[in-house]
């Protein structure tokens, strides 16, 4: 499959002199009045001379050490330059479970690090996973092991993609997978924290859909630490593994903040893009954000809500950054998306009070100009309040994307579970935790941070719990059969009744 005497004779200045192939996407003016995602992808012609950009370097490859997940991606790249779209698909299914996600959610370490990046810019290695992963399924080769049920079962807690990558891994050893979601649908972050128009809902209902083609069972609207605790799991399963993220908003903590009005950014972002059958009961009114939003954060989520304030019809849409761009944690293709739509930003600004009227809605904000002084323990230049400089923003909704950490139900419900100072698991590079059959992994244990991370750690933790029902449980060895095509109807009768 892999021609190496070809590769060798690949002309290098060729390849450099091909310039970037554009990925199709919806223009500015059409995409704000809509909530379909904004890139179109590749089509076949031109993914074919994208990937054919790829020098095919020599290990150890750039991107390849760049990527959390090591994806494989000169050969992908080379198979799809071949033609084989499904193959390449069929290369990152090997070392990720969600590479149509990654794709398109994905910031792109391996592009940042492709050595083509010093010439024309790098290969578009982010979109040409999308576009494998997407062939891949098209022709249903998606599951393609599944061993015989070995007997244990394994509870995990939270279905966003640490969750997600667990049971995938867990189901095709042969566990009995069950999947616990406080929501009334699975996803986690990557339905209720993703917009749309960056990730669509059909993409990762397909992943969901075949998780439970392999057996997996979701239960949802069960909150752990609330409608059952951790312990009780353990009662009925051999293992658990916590996967619960941190989507706990930091409060600005000024005057004024509980005002109606003023949206933490997840709730808000969930309102905006879901549909009621997505979201709990108390959650399914979609408030109006009015004609003047204003965003206060600077991160990546900053960015999703202020292009979803534009999408509802809102006109004046301003980010409010206390330090300057240069500071912002948030991908500068982020930001150039956001302003193609409108967005405006006041860098070096802080709220200091909200003002609200007659009814408790919040109006105005007023803030303070920042200059940078001396770095901070993040190494970024700590901003200082410029006195005198106050001055005033009329607004008719407010949206605070801070930062997140763990919720603390998980913590406060599991005796003997240890914990660190700002409530996230303590938990080794296998995801084992201070509780015997408990694991954890993802944001919950590293705080928050990217869907790759998060599926590489659920990954990990599943070959941890794997070894700990060997070890602890008395399961035997499994049977890896390797199962395509044509196959997966036969498995299906084998693996669903239970
Ligand atoms: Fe190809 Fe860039 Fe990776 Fe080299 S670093 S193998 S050119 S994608």
């Amino acid at each position: 499959m892999f021609d190496r005497t070809s590769i060798l004779e690949i002309n290098r200045k060729t390849r450099l002199a091909t310039p970037p192939q554009a990925v199709p996407r919806q223009a500015p003016a059409q995409r704000i009045h809509n909530f379909d995602e904004v890139f179109f992808g590749y089509d076949p012609e031109t993914a074919v001379v994208e990937a054919s950009r790829c020098l095919q370097c020599p290990y150890p490859q750039a991107c390849v050490r760049a990527c959390p997940a090591n994806n494989n991606i000169p050969l992908a790249l080379w198979l799809i330059e071949q033609g084989d779209f499904a193959g390449a698909g069929e290369v990152f299914r090997q070392t990720s479970n969600l590479p149509e996600i990654c794709g398109r959610v994905c910031p792109h370490f391996c592009q940042s690090s492709c050595v083509v990046n010093t010439r024309n810019g790098p290969v578009n290695i982010s979109r040409l996973e999308a576009f494998a992963a997407d062939a891949n399924r098209k022709q249903r080769r998606v599951i393609t092991r599944r061993t015989h049920p070995t007997g244990k079962r394994v509870a995990i807690v939270g279905a966003g993609p640490a969750g997600l990558a667990a049971a995938e891994e867990l189901a095709r050893w042969g566990h009995a997978v069950t999947v616990y979601e406080a929501r009334p649908r699975p996803g986690g972050l990557l339905v209720y924290g993703i917009p749309s128009f960056k990730l669509s809902r059909q993409v990762v209902a397909a992943k969901t859909d075949d998780l439970r083609f392999l057996g997996v069972r979701f239960v949802t609207g069960v909150r752990i630490g609330h409608d059952l605790v951790v312990d009780e799991l353990l009662d009925q399963f051999d293992a658990v593994f916590l996967g619960t993220g941190a989507e706990q908003e930091v409060p600005l903590n000024i005057p004024g903040e509980q005002l109606a009005g003023i949206y933490p950014g997840t709730d808000f972002l969930a309102r905006a893009n879901l549909s009621a059958d997505y979201l709990p009961v108390e959650q399914r009114a979609l408030r109006r954000v009015g004609t003047r939003v204003a965003v206060i954060g600077g991160g990546d989520t900053a960015m999703d809500c202020l292009r979803t304030a534009v999408r509802l019809g809102a006109r004046e849409v301003t980010c409010v950054y206390r330090r300057s761009e240069a500071e912002m944690p948030g991908k500068a293709d982020e930001r150039q998306l956001a302003r193609e739509e409108g967005a405006c930003f006041e860098f070096l600004t802080a709220p200091v009070r909200f003002q609200g009227d007659d009814a408790g809605h919040v109006r105005a904000m007023e803030c303070v100009r920042m200059r940078l002084g001396e770095p901070d323990r993040s190494g970024r230049r700590r901003p200082v309040p410029v006195e005198g400089s106050e001055f005033t923003i009329e607004v008719d909704a407010v949206v605070l994307a801070l930062g997140y950490r763990p919720d603390d139900l998980i913590r406060e419900t599991t005796p003997g579970l240890s914990t660190d100072r700002w409530g996230l698991i303590v938990a080794n590079e296998a995801g084992r935790t201070s509780r015997a059959g408990v694991f954890a992994g993802g944001d919950n244990v590293r705080g928050p941070d990217l869907v790759v991370t998060a599926m590489v750690a659920g990954r990990k933790a599943a070959m941890a719990i794997h070894a700990y029902l060997q070890a602890h449980a008395g399961t035997p060895a499994p049977k890896v059969a390797n199962v395509a095509g044509e196959d997966q109807n036969r498995l299906a009768a084998l693996i669903l009744p239970r």
